[in-house]
């Protein structure tokens, strides 16, 4: 498969929940930009060459009003772009319904993240279907869910739960600021049986090392965040490198094309699954 030129855009800090495995501090889940803000997004994602996938993240972005107010809106006519959304999918299911019907003929993907510790898994896998059922037919919605060590068993039921009526669950490794959770005890096996035999980007993410290998991240693939810095990825950002400049201030460039990735871990799966990993199947 050839190269998905992506954005992933954290929308706003702003989440209504708080996950006891947040990556994000409580600190940093705050905010989110201004009206001029969002202009200033729109003009730059407006002016990236080609085709582009604008991945929408948080916080929660349905938390945020301006959400569906401006920036789906915005993002539909103002740029040529395909939009995808990361939710937790608390939004009324009347905001979710104008999130279909502002995204028809434009949508990619919604992830729809499962925190056990906030829902109750029949009304998410209920809101899950009626959305799907709204959402263009080409479009896909999976449900994520983070394995969090001693709670994999109420994975495995909402797992079933789902695929009863066809949802697929896509199973994430819990990530740490260094690397990845330990599972010992009764979670081997059943961590086993979430991930599969031979796990890949598009089943699970397991949060894998590509060091070394030529990574198009910087160039077709970047990370902004809602005070507009952008970064090569969510590795090298937390790295403190591979800043690319600013988008409200005007200084954000794209690299011109792929390095050598120098981390041990990759830990999200949209750049492999948009193909910019040499080497590594999309
Ligand atoms: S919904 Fe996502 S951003 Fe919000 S607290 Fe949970 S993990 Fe963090
Ligand atoms: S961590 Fe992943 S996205 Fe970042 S440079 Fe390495 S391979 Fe590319």
């Amino acid at each position: 498969m050839s190269r998905q030129p992506t954005v992933e855009w954290q929308v706003c800090g702003t989440c209504n929940y708080d996950c006891s495995y947040c990556i994000q501090s409580r600190k940093y889940r705050v905010g989110h930009p201004s009206e001029a803000e969002i202009d200033r997004f729109l003009e730059f994602y407006a002016g990236l060459p080609g085709g582009w996938e604008i991945k929408m993240t948080g916080g929660e972005p349905f938390a945020f009003r301006g959400f569906l107010a401006r920036i789906v809106p915005g993002l539909v006519e103002r740029t040529p772009h395909r939009v995808s959304v990361l939710t937790n999918l608390s939004a009324p299911v009347t905001a979710l319904d104008r999130f279909a019907e502002l995204t028809r003929g434009r949508l990619e993907i919604v992830s729809a993240s499962l925190h056990l510790e906030q829902v109750d898994v029949v009304d998410f896998r209920d809101k899950a279907l009626r959305l799907r059922e709204r959402i263009d037919a080409r479009a896909r919605l999976i449900v994520n869910a983070v394995l969090v060590p001693g709670r994999l068993e109420a994975v495995e039921r909402a797992k079933e739960l789902l695929e009863a009526v066809g949802l697929r669950l896509y199973p994430q490794v819990m990530k740490t600021k260094h690397g990845v959770s330990a599972y010992g005890g009764a979670d081997t096996q059943r961590l086993l049986q979430l991930l599969g035999p031979a796990p890949t980007s598009r089943t699970a993410n397991v949060a894998p090392s590509h060091h070394g290998r030529a990574c198009w991240a910087g160039a077709e693939y970047l990370v902004v965040t809602q005070a507009g810095d952008a970064w090569r990825c969510r590795t090298a950002r937390r790295a403190g490198e591979g800043h690319l400049g600013n988008v409200l201030e005007g200084t954000a460039r794209l690299a011109g094309g792929p390095s050598p990735c120098p981390y041990t871990i990759c830990p999200c799966a949209v750049p492999e699954n948009r193909g910019m990993i040499e080497g590594r199947p999309a």
